[in-house]
């Protein structure tokens, strides 16, 4: 089995009511991380899932009616948490990253891309598709938290559809998640639909992270205290589809409740963030 290494970086974080990422949670508002993870494959090199906020996020929310996004949830991105000065702690350019795979277009996974200058990109058609339909459409794309100005001009021809990769079958323990896309066809990274948040959301399964299993599972839940306890979030109604939803948030739980080994990593989690960098 090929060996990744995964780091998890906080890259800006929004503030929300706690309670709409888990029932019984506060009605005040905490922070949410945005959270990406920094792969290195052995031969493959240095990857991104995600990019969290970035300064192009406030140049895409300045006017209306993408300024109500910011304002409904609020970032702040303090300078030591912006990607590129995290990247160089590693001793990396941003030229350095030769993929970035994208869960989904949440403004808030996809701001950072425009500073990736010759990555290629992967995320699921399905998704790909509902994105680029938003094109010229401010207020509905708005309202689904997409932000079109976020991409590279040259986004599509840099693209690569995760659906055209080779299933590849998953850890028995993962079910009820069967099957993967082998992203790099060695096996180190599986993509993993996960329906309900968005229209093709992608999770991304790494068998071995560092000598342990990790998977991220992006917004398909927000809070891994509470996908323990089985406390769904209050917000269902911002996701795509709230019945795939919630079958892939079950899933998910049952995982997180018989598999102690595996690193759950939501992308909005400080907990799990925390307990992740305490482990590794
Ligand atoms: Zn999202």
């Amino acid at each position: 089995m090929t060996t990744v290494s995964l780091k998890l970086l906080r890259v800006g974080a929004c503030r929300h009511l706690e309670c709409m990422a888990a029932r019984g949670g506060r009605w005040s508002p905490v922070e949410f991380p945005a959270l990406c993870g920094l792969i290195r494959h052995p031969t493959r090199g240095w990857m991104l899932y995600d990019t969290g906020y970035a300064e192009h996020f406030m140049a895409a929310t300045a006017t209306f009616p993408e300024r109500l996004y910011r304002d409904a949830l609020p970032v702040n991105l303090p300078a030591a948490e912006v990607l590129i000065t995290q990247l160089a702690g590693f001793g990396l350019t941003p030229a350095d990253i030769g993929t970035v795979i994208v869960s989904h277009y949440h403004g808030d996974h996809i701001a950072g891309l425009r500073d990736i200058p010759n990555a290629r990109f992967i995320a699921l058609r399905a998704d790909t598709e509902h994105f680029a339909a938003l094109a010229g459409k401010r207020w509905r794309a708005t309202l689904g938290g997409h932000l079109p100005n976020l991409l590279p001009p040259d986004y599509f021809d840099r693209l690569d559809n995760a659906d055209a990769c080779l299933q590849h079958p998953l850890p028995d323990w993962l079910a009820p998640f069967v099957t993967g896309l082998d992203l790099l066809g060695d096996g180190s990274l599986l993509g993993v639909p996960l329906p309900g948040h968005s229209y093709g959301q992608l999770g991304l399964f790494i068998p071995d992270a560092d000598g342990r299993p990790a998977f991220l599972v992006a917004d398909a839940c927000w809070s891994l205290p509470a996908l323990r306890e089985g406390r769904l979030p209050l917000a269902l109604f911002i996701n795509a589809d709230r019945k795939g939803f919630v079958r892939t948030f079950d899933g998910l739980a049952g995982i997180a409740r018989r598999e102690t080994a595996v690193a759950l990593l939501p992308s909005h989690c400080t907990a799990a963030w925390e307990e992740f960098n305490s482990d590794s």
